[in-house]
């Protein structure tokens, strides 16, 4: 037998030993879309927003380094003598990059970042949620 058939087998012996040793193993890959996905502790998907807690202070739309976040008057109300602007915000989503500064500087906790990542659309309109607009105080 010469030298070189002689470390070709013993190539070919360790793949298999490695092969062996692999299929042994418990699968890594998860089961999803088959089973339920599994998220880390921290993980950051889609921004939901409470429309109850939400007062309409502004602040998420100045800190927002993506500017996904615009104030929109929704009327005026009175405080004493006075009227005011009443403003809720609006997101446009599918520039979010899920960095979490709104949840952090909302003193309200009215935002989270949700475990929704299934945001894959044709229609980038769909990810603009504006459902703060419909509870005014
Ligand atoms: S979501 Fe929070 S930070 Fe943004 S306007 Fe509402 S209360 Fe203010
Ligand atoms: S998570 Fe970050 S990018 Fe998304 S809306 Fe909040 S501040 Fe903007």
């Amino acid at each position: 037998m010469s030298k070189e058939t002689g470390s070709s087998r013993k190539e070919i012996g360790g793949a298999m030993g490695e092969m062996f040793r692999i299929a042994m193993e418990r699968p890594i890959t998860k089961q999803y879309p088959f089973g339920p996905p599994e998220f880390a502790e921290r993980f950051r998907g889609k921004l939901d927003v409470d429309p109850v807690k939400c007062t309409g202070c502004g602040v998420c739309e100045v800190v927002c380094p993506a500017t996904v976040i615009r104030m929109v008057s929704t009327g005026k109300r009175k405080v004493g003598t006075r009227e005011i602007e009443t403003k809720r915000p609006i997101f446009d989503l599918y520039t979010c990059i899920s960095c979490g500064q709104c949840v952090d500087d909302c003193r309200f906790g009215a935002l989270e970042l949700t475990h929704e990542f299934e945001l894959a659309t044709v229609d980038k309109n769909s990810l603009i949620m504006d459902k703060a607009l419909k509870s005014v105080r």
